[in-house]
């Protein structure tokens, strides 16, 4: 196994980002390339033993700084308190919280890792802490990173169609300024520099957002 797997095998899973990483496998490959290995606060000393004997090192206690601990633990929602701002879906790394905007939020039990990330942004403070036994908090820390993996995975996918969508609305306008170029019988190579000076100083750096018809107005003006 490598060495990076052999570390997060040790972590908690509870991809709380107090190790000053956003989950548990970045912190892992943080250790790897030269991190110190005592800032995970939630995984204690029996973590900090662990990583100890993998990395051949003796590192005495956790770093506090990175602390507080977390117990085991979930949350829950107040859901008759819930305004459905939507902003703990976006704060939860692991997507253990369901809703649409403005309606009421739920957690789904077998993902919450007890990370209380979503607790902080609620701005109606309606999400509690609910203690849980080792055995049945250990269930979903264990799937945890599978779940933290598909989060970013969406995430990235949606950032990626915005930039393919954005592109298209581009190659769109470029067709049309083209087009409008060939049409006026304007030669294209003399005009670039011209265009090119006027969209850097005017608003026309926006022109992803113009139509066809302001296109024209800019042909225009420059005729
Ligand atoms: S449990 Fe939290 S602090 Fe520990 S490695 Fe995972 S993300 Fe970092
Ligand atoms: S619901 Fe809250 S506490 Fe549970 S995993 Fe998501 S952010 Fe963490
Ligand atoms: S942040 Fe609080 S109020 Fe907003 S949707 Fe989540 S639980 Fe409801």
């Amino acid at each position: 196994m490598e060495l990076i797997d052999l570390i997060h095998k040790e972590l908690p899973q509870i991809q709380c980002g107090r190790c000053d990483t956003p989950g548990c496998k970045q912190y892992a490959e943080a250790i790897v390339n030269g991190s110190p290995h005592d800032r995970c606060v939630p995984g204690g000393f029996k973590t900090l033993k662990k990583l100890n004997a993998i990395t051949n090192t003796n590192y005495i206690s956790v770093n506090s700084e990175y602390g507080p601990t977390i117990k085991s633990q979930k949350v829950k929602i107040i859901e008759e308190e819930c305004i459905g701002c939507k902003k703990c879906i976006s704060a939860c790394p692991v997507d253990a919280i369901t809703g649409g905007t403005n309606m009421m939020h739920s957690i789904i039990d077998d993902l919450c890792t007890g990370c209380e990330l979503c607790i902080e942004p609620c701005p109606v403070d309606c999400i509690e802490i609910i203690p849980l036994s080792d055995q049945d908090a250990a269930k979903p820390r264990e799937v945890s990173q599978f779940f933290y993996d598909s989060k970013e995975n969406l995430t990235i996918n949606k950032k990626r169609n915005k930039l393919i969508n954005f592109s298209n609305k581009n190659m769109e306008i470029s067709d049309t300024l083209n087009l409008q170029l060939k049409n006026r019988n304007i030669d294209k190579s003399k005009m670039i520099d011209e265009m090119q000076n006027k969209i850097i100083k005017s608003d026309l750096s926006k022109l992803h957002r113009f139509d066809e018809n302001e296109i024209n107005t800019f042909l225009q003006d420059d005729n």
